[in-house]
């Protein structure tokens, strides 16, 4: 589908700040400048699929869900399967996977049975993630349904801190939301009231949304260097692990999270280079989350490649 309605929904902030906080950073030299790429694939034909898949497409990074994303029966892990993917990625020169939990795990909902079906998701999924190279496990913090921000804060991270052992191997990231309803971690604040509160907070990560952070009303358009300058004071910039890499049918601050095609959206195309090229976000696993078909990804990771030329 092509949506080009998106444009008359834009509200674009011109005003740029002058602040250039990451002047420094241009001093690297432009061949330590890369970022991986790649989208989500599907689990079904296993893990060493996905990867080979990955290479077809060009890409060195990728997205899974760790189950249905209407939550249901996960899949059992094969070890000779991800023994297979682990050659591949290092073969094949992949940066790190982001793994996706269900997005009907809710760790802060007003319903008691909810909360504790979303804890058993969250600790069974890592379980799995033990098992896998990917070290990333990526989720959305969850919704309040009503019971206000601060008690959400406080039983995300009393979820956390009950499975989140000191010897866990995967960084488990906190997705920067839209705010969109009663959304936790639409503002970075938030995400830090979270990390804060942790017992283990070096096991835990963020994963910067582009969609959603400029919907929660983040202007990645007129002042990316201003935005990041805000993580970094508010969040740290060594917590950031990963981005999912999504333009946005709506205007800054609309708290809509409706993910777009790369440049068809709000964001605009030359904002998003900006972004792949942005110093402090080299090395880093960009995930396309954009509404797209196999093709539509191809295209999307070869236009991110060639910006890296
Ligand atoms: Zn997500
Ligand atoms: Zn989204």
């Amino acid at each position: 589908m092509n949506d080009d309605m998106g444009y008359s929904q834009c509200i674009r902030k011109t005003e740029g700040s002058e602040r250039g906080v990451f002047h420094f950073y241009e001093s690297v030299p432009m061949e330590e400048k890369m970022i991986f790429i790649g989208c989500h694939l599907s689990v079904t034909d296993g893990y060493e699929a996905m990867g080979k898949r990955m290479t077809r497409f060009g890409g060195n990074t990728f997205a899974w869900f760790t189950r249905n994303p209407r939550g249901g029966k996960t899949r059992a892990v094969d070890p000779e399967d991800i023994d297979a993917l682990r050659m591949h990625l290092q073969k094949d020169g992949f940066g790190p996977l982001v793994a996706h939990g269900s997005y009907t795990m809710n760790l802060c909902s007003a319903k008691e049975e909810t909360r504790a079906n979303g804890l058993d998701m969250l600790r069974q999924d890592l379980e799995r993630m033990e098992l896998l190279p990917g070290n990333y496990y990526n989720f959305h913090p969850g919704s309040h349904t009503g019971q206000g921000i601060e008690a959400g804060i406080t039983q995300i991270a009393d979820a956390l801190n009950l499975v989140i052992t000191p010897d866990l191997h995967t960084t488990v990231l906190l997705e920067t939301m839209a705010g969109k309803g009663s959304e936790i971690g639409g503002t970075f604040e938030e995400l830090r009231e979270i990390i804060d509160r942790a017992v283990h907070p070096e096991k835990i990560g963020v994963c910067l949304d582009t969609c959603h952070v400029w919907d929660g009303g983040y202007d990645l358009v007129g002042d990316p260097d201003g935005v990041l300058q805000h993580f970094d004071t508010v969040i740290g910039l060594e917590r950031l692990k990963a981005v999912h890499f999504n333009d946005s049918k709506n205007g800054c601050g609309s708290r809509k999270d409706r993910h777009e095609k790369l440049g068809l959206g709000c964001i605009g195309m030359d904002a998003m280079k900006r972004i792949a090229l942005h110093p402090v976000l080299q090395n880093l696993p960009f995930i396309l989350e954009t509404p797209n078909e196999d093709e539509g990804y191809i295209r999307e990771i070869h236009t991110v490649l060639e910006w890296q030329q």
